[in-house]
């Protein structure tokens, strides 16, 4: 796997696919800087080799020239986040973005304008990659956000590099510590598979049982588990036509020596409010009209203790509705026996949409391994899918 630290960039110019698709407010302010901060190393290293930045990116989903998803708007926040003032050009191709590159001096950062300007890119418009190529001396893909698209930056680009190609800093450290859970994990693995919906999680769940020794199982999706089972789960969240899968997902996990741990009790709600009138109860027998919204303490404590004893850990989808405070408890046990695990030495990684948001929330971020940048990138790769963007540098 080559990356940034395989190359001496000194006078080159690098041409680096980042992900800078932040959130902006009604001013065009940047809200969060998380995804500019993620690619401050790969950046940092290249200058520090003695050679220029060209930086593309997307922001938004563009039908046209829109003002409102113009790249200017970010000039300033990675400014600072860099510590150096940027230079931007309002083109991301032609002669413009042609002469701003040519006038790029060692130690510079050129910022280019929105790739989704053009529809091309999201096309992956070989013409229009080939235009792209001509800003750079070396191809880096750094945008993990995106590395499950075959845009024209993301993975089309990569051809007329043949040797000049390779990761980022953040898109081979993403690699590579997903590779900690489905390649070279230490047992005993545990994947806490939690969130809406068994559709949403099967694929995962398929590709993890071959390399997990407990699969948890939480959140919304154990009530079609359990409804499967003959329990009876009054208003909780089911997916009725996903319960024979349910069954044959248990049935595999069995032929396969993983053991699956199901919610013994439950939260109940009168309704999905934070307000909600709440109770304890056994999961398999909840009352009609009533819904399970959390773990309970039994189910916590058990889920707790099978973390705990574990090496190597995934994190994927809360084990309860999390957002609302009054449901927050099973998620948050959760969270606090991976952080004792890896104190302990386990490996964690959390990844994949909401259990990221948790582990923020909960300020969980810097107790556990690694905290993934990337939603539907992590989740294709859990999926055991290659990704376009990262075939492209490998081949
Ligand atoms: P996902 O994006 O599939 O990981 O689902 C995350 C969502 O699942 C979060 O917004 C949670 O609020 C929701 N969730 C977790 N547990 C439950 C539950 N018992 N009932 C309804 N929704 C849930």
């Amino acid at each position: 796997m080559k990356t940034v630290t395989d190359f001496n960039f000194e006078n080159k110019k690098a041409l680096i696919r980042v992900d800078f698709n932040v959130p902006l407010d009604e001013n065009q302010q940047v809200t969060d800087t998380t995804r500019i901060e993620a690619a401050k190393p790969t950046i940092i290293k290249i200058l520090e080799d003695g050679g220029s930045c060209v930086l593309m990116s997307h922001l938004g989903r563009p039908k046209e020239r829109e003002e409102q998803f113009s790249l200017k708007h970010i000039i300033s926040a990675v400014s600072d986040v860099l510590s150096v003032q940027i230079k931007f050009v309002e083109d991301c191709v032609g002669d413009k973005a042609k002469e701003a590159v040519a006038n790029l001096h060692p130690g510079e950062i050129l910022l280019l304008e929105n790739l989704r300007y053009y529809k091309e890119e999201t096309d992956g418009d070989e013409d229009f990659a080939k235009q792209l190529s001509e800003l750079g001396d070396i191809y880096v893909n750094d945008a993990f956000g995106t590395a499950h698209r075959a845009h024209a930056s993301t993975a089309v680009i990569a051809q007329y590099f043949p040797e000049n190609k390779c990761f980022g800093m953040l898109l081979a450290s993403e690699i590579t510590n997903v590779n900690k859970i489905l390649s070279d994990g230490e047992a005993p693995i545990t994947a806490i598979i939690g969130g809406a919906k068994v559709s949403s999680k099967i694929t995962i769940i398929e590709n993890i049982l071959d390399k997990v020794d407990h699969l948890i199982i939480g959140g919304g999706m154990a009530f079609t588990f359990i409804k499967a089972q003959g329990g009876s789960i009054g208003n909780s969240l089911v997916e009725d036509d996903k319960q024979q899968l349910a069954l044959e997902i248990l049935d595999l996990a069995k032929k396969k020596n993983v053991e699956v741990h199901l919610p013994y009790d439950t939260v109940i709600a009168d309704s999905f409010s934070n307000e909600a009138k709440t109770q304890m109860c056994d999961i398999k027998a909840i009352p009609n009209d009533w819904m399970g919204l959390d773990a309970g303490p039994e189910t916590r404590s058990y889920f707790a203790d099978v973390i705990r004893n574990s090496k190597t850990i995934l994190f994927n989808g809360p084990v309860g509705v999390f957002e609302m405070p009054s449901f927050a408890a099973g998620t948050i046990a959760v969270c606090s026996a991976i952080a004792d695990a890896t104190k302990n030495g386990a490996f964690s990684l959390v990844g994949g949409g909401d259990s990221v948001s948790a582990v923020k929330q909960f300020n969980f971020g810097d107790q556990v391994s690694y905290v993934s940048t990337g939603g539907g990138a992590m989740l294709e790769m859990l999926e055991g899918k290659s990704l376009p963007g990262v075939e492209a540098i490998l081949s």
